[in-house]
């Protein structure tokens, strides 16, 4: 089919992704929260911006004075006023800021890196090329017949907060092997049937979240490691105060409220 040639004016208006440690400017107008269009903020002649198509992203700690209409917003937070594509190019932004922020030598040689593209940057001494690094981490949902085993980590901020049991996967190892691993040192539990359920980008500062389901195989409930101070098994009537949107964990556990893991794990 034959692309329609696109109308009106060429003009692009890129949106500014402004952002640093989590935080992410956002201007009031008139009440509504939005992303700064370009033009609208100033930044320091040595700024380092990065481009991708609709979008320019680049430090707080970059720009000319702040705007009175802006506001410094959380960038998770940002996800209930953007609408979505938005919120994901910031969150892009902001993984590449961070990275571009925190990682500035070649740590074979030490020299200060140079921006090669976009997404690289490369050492002039040794010629190495560097892209921002994923820390790959799992989240389970372990279900026994109707019930989902949920569980609060000591490192969550609400108290009240149940949620999947979680962990970052290990040189060398797959990531069953890594789900398997997980759920047996933080709960002493045994595993069978992991399935993949869906992956979420989470830079905070630099995750890539992977969703599994599991079915309970064997073992008796036991907090061994510390990283987990309390946890059940839940029924769909009975679930607790679980993370807020957009965690992937919150995802798998409204799926299992309305009843999708029914079917592939019936007969637990
Ligand atoms: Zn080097």
């Amino acid at each position: 089919m034959k692309r329609k040639k696109k109308q009106g004016k060429l003009t692009a208006m890129n949106d500014l992704i402004i952002t640093g440690s989590s935080r992410l400017m956002l201007m009031n107008e008139k009440g509504k929260l939005r992303l700064p269009h370009e033009g609208e903020v100033s930044w320091l002649p040595e700024a380092e911006k990065f481009l991708f198509p609709g979008y320019i992203a680049l430090s707080l700690k970059d720009i000319d004075g702040f705007p009175s209409e802006a506001v410094e917003y959380g960038l998770r937070e940002s996800w209930s006023i953007l609408p979505s594509e938005k919120y994901k190019a910031a969150a892009k932004g902001a993984a590449l800021v961070n990275w571009n922020d925190s990682e500035r030598f070649c740590p074979l040689d030490g020299t200060p890196l140079l921006r090669n593209s976009e997404i690289s940057k490369c050492c002039p001494t040794c010629g190495r090329e560097y892209f921002p690094r994923l820390s790959p981490a799992i989240v389970v949902l372990v279900l026994r017949g109707e019930e989902a085993l949920l569980v609060h980590a000591s490192t969550l901020k609400n108290p009240e907060v149940m949620t999947l049991v979680a962990g970052y996967v290990e040189t060398g190892e797959t990531l069953e092997e890594c789900v398997r691993r997980e759920i047996k040192e933080e709960t002493d539990l045994d595993v069978a049937d992991i399935r993949y359920f869906g992956s979420q980008a989470w830079p905070y500062p630099n995750q890539l979240m992977m969703g599994f389901t599991a079915r309970y195989a064997g073992g008796i409930l036991r907090f061994a490691d510390g990283e987990i101070t309390a946890g059940d098994f839940f029924t769909r009537d009975n679930i607790p105060v679980i993370p807020t949107m957009p965690s992937l964990s919150r995802v798998i556990i409204e799926a299992w409220r309305d009843g999708k893991f029914s079917e592939i794990y019936k007969e637990c």
